[in-house]
């Protein structure tokens, strides 16, 4: 017989984060049919919980069957259409993602960059828009997970509104973590995933569109590609129709249901507080001990913190022991960071003062033991001094 390997692991990397027991055990409860009143009454609770962590009063918002990267295919696969243009915004590895999936619908898209660690400059944006006439979406990547930035928006949506452009969002990492507040940002389609702040198992996308999205939707000349993330019938089977499209993950659905549940009972202010003292204090200990940020301060991702590793000190050496002699989890680099930067998360439920302190001692006897003269009680001083 072979045996699960689940002992529970401090998850401190770009996701998943750990779970609330109150999610595991939602989880655990019974399957009801899909069509069932009790389990309709939950689609649509589920539906209201997740206005309110958007911020918006968006009809369309409900969970798509798939992970944050299902949410994202969805958004272009229902707003585009082959020869439309778009531009995407690329600060790191989720921006290329978007470019390629929007491609992949037959747009026509043209890339904004920022250097990795940065987030996209806005009169470069400004230039592109000028130049690129008759584009139909500005697609951009709110917290990118790839570099630990978090993408100021104002001035970015502004300008696409000037330009009658729809601004499509990736708010995997920061929904459930930093204000995201659809509806008071302009933003227009809307993209997340269970994992990360919302602290639920990866599987659902949330979504959010508002009418001028719905617009877009409803006068395509073309049916949507996918068969499956197609929006003109997922809407519905979320609505008051019912109608059959397939089958919800029931259980999925029961975990953020409850996830959602635990973000009303802390509320929205108090859970975005909670984050920024938490990486405050994770970001103070990290200089204290002499290691240095990828990420100027102004831009720093509350749920996710990027360290450069040290000369001397290879990545994954250091990760492994944090695995085996912590039952610690962080990310490594991804695309051009590889090797370069550790990926540090507190998202969500793990987004907690104790797990700052555990993790700030352990890799800094880590790292000492590596031949790196970590000040491991300056870190913790330092962290100490950061109220919650
Ligand atoms: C994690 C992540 C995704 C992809 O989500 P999955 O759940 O892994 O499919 C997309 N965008 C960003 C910014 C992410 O952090």
């Amino acid at each position: 017989m072979s045996r699960r390997d689940t002992r529970e692991v401090l998850l401190m990397g770009p996701g998943p984060s750990n779970c609330d027991p109150r999610v595991l055990r939602a989880m655990s409860e019974p399957t009801l049919g899909h069509l069932d009143p009790g389990f309709l009454a939950i689609m649509t609770e589920t539906m209201d919980l997740l206005r309110s962590v958007f911020q918006t009063s968006n009809q369309l918002t409900l969970a798509m069957s798939g992970t944050g990267s299902a949410g994202m295919e969805t958004s272009v696969v229902n707003m585009l259409e082959p020869g439309d243009r778009a531009i995407v915004c690329v600060h790191g590895v989720f921006g290329e993602r978007l470019a390629d999936a929007a491609a992949r619908c037959g747009a026509e898209v043209t890339v904004v960059e920022a250097p990795r660690g940065e987030p996209v400059d806005p009169s470069k944006v400004r230039e592109t828009l000028d130049r690129v006439k008759g584009a139909k979406l500005l697609g951009i990547v709110h917290a990118e997970t790839s570099t630990g930035v978090l993408q100021p928006m104002a001035d970015i949506v502004e300008m696409c509104k000037a330009h009658g452009m729809l601004v499509l969002v990736d708010a995997v990492t920061s929904l459930g973590g930093v204000p995201v507040d659809v509806d008071r940002s302009g933003f227009d389609f809307v993209f997340s995933g269970t994992q990360k702040c919302l602290s639920c198992p990866p599987g659902l996308s949330p979504i959010t569109l508002n009418e001028n999205a719905l617009k877009v939707l409803n006068s395509r000349k073309t049916g949507v590609r996918s068969w499956y993330l197609d929006l003109t019938m997922i809407q519905r089977y979320w609505g008051h129709e019912r109608f059959y499209h397939h089958t919800a993950p029931v259980n999925m659905i029961y975990a953020l249901h409850e996830a959602l549940s635990i973000i009303e009972e802390e509320g929205v202010k108090e859970r975005f507080k909670r984050h920024a003292a938490n990486s405050a204090a994770l970001a103070a200990g990290l200089e204290a001990m002499g290691l240095k940020l990828l990420v100027a301060s102004g831009y720093r991702l509350p749920s996710l913190t990027t360290v450069i590793i040290p000369e001397g000190i290879d990545d994954v050496p250091v990760r492994k022991r944090l695995l085996a002699d912590y039952s610690i989890e962080i990310g490594g680099g991804l695309g051009a960071l590889k090797g370069k930067i550790w990926r540090v998360g507190l998202m969500g439920h793990t987004s907690r003062r104790r797990n700052v302190i555990l993790f700030l001692s352990a890799l800094g006897t880590i790292l000492r033991s590596m031949g790196f003269k970590a000040d491991t009680a300056a870190a913790l001083a330092a962290a100490g001094e950061i109220g919650s």
